[in-house]
């Protein structure tokens, strides 16, 4: 049977950044996912990726910390200097404007294709020989009081002292031992494409809620596009995806009185667009169960949330870096798996995880309910957040998000 100290199962962003992680620490790592033999080809010319992401400085953080942020091609990356998120009454005054320079920081995010960092993560992973990748399925996990045995379906076994179950929303290992995970469904789909735009997006990340609960975010990318997340019914995603070019235009000249026409000028569809459902997961645990916890949940294994504020992927970065953080400062007495570092990383990740659920999952509800009083409570609100420093200052500090390596 093949050993190792750490397998990470999973191959989306978090596990590839925290198997390069746990490498990089000296340990002796091997990843699991289906497709990790298909090499990511680095995204190139005018057609963008169909998965964008904002990306928070803590990502930038923990990406600089791999080596990985200055091999990135930055061409493809666009800073954001404004947030401009708007109430559902269509005045002027319901209005929050969220802007780096008034934060004195550089940029309050990034926005990038999926497909860059992951291809700048695989090129990284080929040159680091205590990483080991295997394309395959975990079928089954065993874990006891030395480690656990994963049995793949490919017909082999490995042994490891820790397993980091990176597998995604529907995580086969947390079902497998039993963490139960809250979930609810946002009954809408996000719809998302990339448009060109006539007019300069200012480097600013637009997001309007509507009437009737629906959001759309306009983010910015280099030139003159912006990639569109648009939360909305699952009926009326699927409508919103057999649309043509001169539907979409309609569409966007039917909401929030033409408001996105006059900021961005004329759009021109430059992807196929994509739905995908929303929900909400917490794990009730973010390590194995009590006995013998050598199983370590991190990204959406853990928990997904609605991506209004386009924090779920920073989110599991965070776990990436903590766990990071106290591996790599472990007592040299310490393994791994030792019981007090993984109830240090599952103490650590719980106030970050559980704040961010509930500002989202609140926001969500608040900007969904209809009665009028709702409404004019909350554009009333968002006025007045915007008219306080001090919350605004918060509000960005949690945008940020906040690592530190030592
Ligand atoms: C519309 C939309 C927009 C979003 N925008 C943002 C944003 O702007 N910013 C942001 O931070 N987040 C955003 N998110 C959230 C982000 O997409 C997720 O949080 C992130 O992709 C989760 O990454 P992950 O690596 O945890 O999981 P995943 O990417 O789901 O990866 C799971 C991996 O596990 C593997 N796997 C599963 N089962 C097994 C098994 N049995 N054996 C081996 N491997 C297995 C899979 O093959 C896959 O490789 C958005 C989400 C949506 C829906």
């Amino acid at each position: 049977m093949r050993t190792a100290d750490v397998v990470v199962v999973g191959g989306g962003i978090a596990g590839k950044a925290c198997a390069l992680g746990l490498a990089q620490l000296g340990l002796q790592t091997i990843e699991i996912a289906p497709d990790l033999g298909q090499s990511i080809a680095s995204p190139q010319g005018t057609q963008w990726g169909q998965r964008i992401y904002a990306f928070s400085p803590s990502t930038q953080k923990l990406l600089a910390h791999l080596q990985i942020w200055d091999a990135i091609d930055h061409s493809r990356l666009q800073p954001v200097r404004d947030m401009r998120i708007y109430g559902d009454r269509g005045e002027k005054n319901d209005q929050l404007h969220l802007s780096a320079f008034e934060a004195g920081t550089p940029q309050l995010a990034w926005i990038g294709e999926s497909n860059l960092i992951e291809h700048t993560l695989d090129q990284a992973s080929r040159f680091q020989n205590k990483l080991e990748r295997i394309s395959d399925v975990v079928e089954k996990i065993h874990v006891d009081a030395d480690g656990s045995t994963l049995h793949l379906k490919n017909g082999g076994s490995i042994r490891a002292q820790l397993v980091i179950a990176a597998d995604g929303a529907n995580s086969p290992i947390r079902n497998e031992l039993g963490i139960s995970a809250s979930e609810e469904s946002y009954s809408q789909s996000a719809v998302v494409a990339n448009w060109l735009c006539t007019y300069p997006h200012l480097e600013t990340a637009f997001q309007w809620f509507l009437p009737g609960g629906d959001i759309v975010a306009m983010l910015p990318l280099p030139g003159k596009q912006v990639s569109m997340v648009w939360s909305t019914s699952p009926e009326r995603a699927a409508d919103l995806l057999k649309l043509d070019q001169a539907q979409w235009l309609d569409q966007f000249a039917s909401i929030a009185n033409g408001v996105i026409l006059k900021q961005l000028g004329e759009l021109t569809l430059n992807s196929i667009p994509a739905a995908y459902p929303l929900r909400k997961i917490r794990a009730k645990r973010f390590i194995g169960p009590e006995a013998s916890p050598k199983v370590v949940l991190i990204g959406d294994a853990a928990h997904v949330m609605h991506p209004l504020a386009g924090q779920g992927l920073n989110l599991g970065l965070r776990d990436v870096a903590v766990l990071l953080n106290i591996l790599g400062k472990r007592e040299s007495f310490r393994s791994p798996s030792d019981i007090v570092l993984l109830r240090r990383y599952e103490r650590q990740r719980q106030g970050d995880t559980s704040a961010l659920l509930w500002v989202t999952d609140k926001l969500k509800k608040l900007f969904s309910a209809s009665s009028n009083t709702e409404r004019q409570l909350r554009n009333w609100g968002l006025g007045l957040v915007n008219k306080s420093h001090f919350i605004k200052q918060r509000l960005i500090e949690r945008a940020l998000g906040e690592i530190d390596f030592e």
